[in-house]
């Protein structure tokens, strides 16, 4: 990888860092706000879903591109933490904040849809 191609990705993760940053302290807002107007129950807990699982989407990202950083800062970044080969260009265009190569985080998600459930308790907490 060359200096300049780091340079372009760490730009676009901070772009993207700063993106998520401001989006997350809406969610507040937003949440907040709808939470006085609403009158239905039902579609206050359908809102509130869908404002959760966005901020849950936005927080595992942002803590990603924050990775990401940290690994452009020690040399790392680029290379599969799993497998450690070199993230295809392409994927890391698209995906700058990629931890892993396409061969491993599809072995991952293949694992964890077969997997059991246990790591998802906060949406049936809020249920
Ligand atoms: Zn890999």
């Amino acid at each position: 990888m060359t200096k300049s191609d780091l340079k372009t990705y760490q730009s676009m993760l901070e772009t993207r860092l700063a993106l998520l940053d401001s989006r997350l302290r809406q969610h507040e807002d937003i949440t907040v706000e709808r939470q006085a107007e609403a009158i239905d129950e039902g579609q206050l807990s359908a809102e509130r879903d869908f404002a959760i699982r966005n901020l849950e989407r936005d927080t595992a990202q942002l803590r990603d591109v924050r990775a990401a950083l940290d690994r452009i800062a020690d040399g790392s970044y680029g290379l599969c933490l799993n497998c450690g080969e070199e993230i295809r260009r392409a994927r890391l265009l698209a995906v700058p904040w990629s931890a892993y190569c396409i061969g491993c985080q599809e072995a991952m998600e293949r694992e964890s849809e077969s997997g059991s459930r246990d790591a998802a308790p906060l949406l049936d907490e809020a249920a």
